[in-house]
């Protein structure tokens, strides 16, 4: 449970636009969350993977004030269109093309991808992991739902949502509904409102789809946002705790899981509606559109460990926006080296505890809206500190069980030593041994500015690398 020292969980809530106090809404049950996953019309790129960690540090921060958490996320493998309004191809039919393989084929190969690259970031998995095409009976029964309240419209491609039907629609994002009706900046085709936005959309009549169902409006298939209504309520109820995506969530598909949900059970579907802020590159957005994108792949490739990728995110807070850098990962990467070799270099001690003071100290950072930032500085004050060594050591790893760096179960490599550095080492030690003392400091300076660090033993010297 919490220390008592530590101050409550508090989190950003974007419904409300406030920090709010988390009390879950079950006493016994687990908490709740629902987080949404990715489209599998394409590899995930490094900016869905912060979102995909910072939910991840949320699960680990409600672990760590005790809480059990039920994490369901879903697999996006249909209806998620190339346009938010509601035009443009079915981005999984467009991945098929792309690829030469079947729309089914590329959603199994790219959530296996997706899969492997949470587990390289040492993202939990969730506890339930829906794909939509294996919920489109309980999406047909929403809408009909919807549709026997009154809250849509047929038109010649498909049933659509009306807005005009909810006076608060909107209220997630503080949309401006006069202004977007007013300015016709959408282009409308059959929809009455700006805002409408497809439930269930229509094969085109002259072509057929690779995924498609029958449905009491034809032969067709979901939109994008259902799906997270239908399944959320499946898994979760009818009102849960969490709710989280990216924040360009906030405007479109959250807005309209909580319309679909408002109009069927009377529920903005969760009590705190979080998001994760942007990576972007050169302060552009990170989009898989644009064509080239970063892949944890690709990272891999140019020698980085893909936890530096997570320490890099740790470094910002969630609620900002964070820029992608070369640079700032090799700073992140250098931060991991050190906190490992830091810690490994601590000696073991099986009796040692964490320390009770570092432990509040880290509880408020991280219950203050996931202060990570914070936390990660905290982190260092330990281990650079005067703690006893096993304290400090005890101390980080129980830290880690928030930051997710996996630091219990690193190993140093042994690492091959190049030939310039064993050569300006073993001169080292002859100048030692001829006791000329100015030459073996002279090279001793070579090797640390070489990276080095030599170690003298009784039987000879030792060589690692400088933390
Ligand atoms: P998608 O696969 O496009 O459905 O996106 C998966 C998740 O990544 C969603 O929660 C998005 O909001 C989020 N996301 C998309 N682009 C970025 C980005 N550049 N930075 C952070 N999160 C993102
Ligand atoms: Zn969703």
């Amino acid at each position: 449970m919490t220390d008592p020292a530590a101050k409550p969980l508090r989190l950003y809530d974007n419904f409300s636009r406030t920090l709010r106090e988390f009390a879950p809404l079950a006493q016994d049950g687990p908490v709740g969350l629902y987080t949404c996953g990715p489209t599998v019309y394409d590899f995930q790129h490094i900016g869905n993977y912060r979102t995909f960690m910072f939910e991840d540090t949320l699960k680990r921060v409600l672990r760590w004030n005790g809480y059990r958490v039920l994490h369901v996320m879903n697999i996006t493998d249909v209806g998620h269109l190339t346009s938010d309004a509601d035009t443009g191809e079915d981005k999984m039919e467009k991945g098929a093309r792309r690829t030469g393989r079947t729309a089914w084929e590329i959603a199994a190969l790219y959530t296996r991808a997706f899969q492997e690259d949470v587990a390289m970031l040492n993202i939990e998995p969730p506890d339930v992991l829906p794909r939509a095409t294996d919920h489109i009976p309980e999406q047909i029964e929403f809408i009909a739902d919807l549709e026997r309240r009154g809250f849509t419209y047929r038109t010649a491609d498909g049933v659509y949502f009306d807005t005009s039907r909810q006076p608060d629609y909107g209220f997630l994002a503080r949309l401006d509904r006069a202004g977007l009706e007013g300015g016709k900046r959408v282009e409308l085709g059959d929809k009455r409102n700006a805002t409408d936005f497809a439930l269930w959309k229509l094969s085109p009549p002259d072509s057929t789809r690779q995924m498609e169902w029958d449905s009491p409006w034809g032969k067709g298939f979901p939109g994008w946002h259902i799906e997270c209504s239908a399944m959320a309520q499946k898994y979760l109820g009818d009102y849960f705790d969490i709710h989280c995506g990216g924040e360009d969530h906030i405007p479109v598909h959250h807005t309209n899981e909580i319309a679909q949900t408002e109009a069927r059970i009377g529920t903005r579907l969760a009590n705190f509606w979080m998001h994760g802020y942007f990576l972007v590159q050169n302060d552009a957005k990170m989009a898989k559109s644009a064509g080239e994108f970063l892949r944890v792949a690709a990272l891999v490739d140019r020698g980085y460990d893909p936890l530096a990728f997570r320490y890099l995110c740790l470094t910002g807070h969630y609620r900002t926006q964070l820029n992608f850098t070369w640079e700032a990962l090799d700073a992140a990467a250098t931060g991991l080296a050190r906190m490992r070799t830091t810690l490994h270099a601590l000696p073991t001690d099986a009796d040692a505890v964490a320390d009770a003071d570092a432990l509040a100290q880290f509880a408020t950072h991280v219950n203050d809206d996931l202060n990570t930032p914070r936390a990660l500085a905290l982190a260092w004050d330990v281990l650079r500190g005067d703690l006893p060594a096993g304290v400090r050591r005890a101390t980080i790893l129980r830290f880690d069980d928030v930051f997710g760096l996996g630091l219990a179960g690193w190993k140093p490599t042994q690492e091959a030593v190049p030939d310039a550095v064993s050569a300006l080492a073993q001169a080292r030690a002859d100048a030692r041994k001829a006791k000329q003392w100015a030459e073996a400091d002279r090279l001793r300076s070579e090797l640390h500015a070489a990276g080095w660090e030599m170690e003298d033993r009784a039987d000879g010297y030792s060589l690692k690398r400088r933390s």
